[in-house]
């Protein structure tokens, strides 16, 4: 569990650009509030508290991300705490940050 939440928005950091990021924050666990009719039902799941949340696929992202551009593919109808996810905000940075850190590429060493 996370130590931020989407509604912290003291601190928007401006270079971060979702242009520049494999849509990291589409891997946590959404929930989906009844208010959130216009998501589709076939990507929602329940997870073992039974809470309705949106489906991941096999490598962890939701089943809504565009994989073709990495971007929301239900985007008009996402649910709402999608909606309050702040680009640039502490959540968001330090999810950018756990995402490089355990997916650091090792660089084979050649031997000459
Ligand atoms: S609904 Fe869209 S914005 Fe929300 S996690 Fe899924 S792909 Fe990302």
């Amino acid at each position: 569990m996370s130590q931020y939440s989407v509604d912290d928005l003291t601190c928007i950091d401006s270079t971060v650009s979702c242009s520049r990021c494999d849509a990291v924050c589409c891997r946590l666990t959404v929930m989906v509030m009844p208010e959130d009719r216009g998501v589709p039902r076939h990507m929602v799941t329940r997870n073992k508290e039974g809470l309705e949340v949106m489906a991941r696929d096999e490598d962890g992202w939701c089943v809504a991300v565009d994989q073709r551009h990495m971007r929301c593919g239900i985007y008009e109808d996402r649910p709402g705490v999608c909606r309050k996810f702040a680009m640039g905000s502490a959540y968001c940075v330090a999810e950018r940050e756990n995402y490089a850190r355990d997916n650091a590429k090792t660089v084979a060493l050649k031997l000459i």
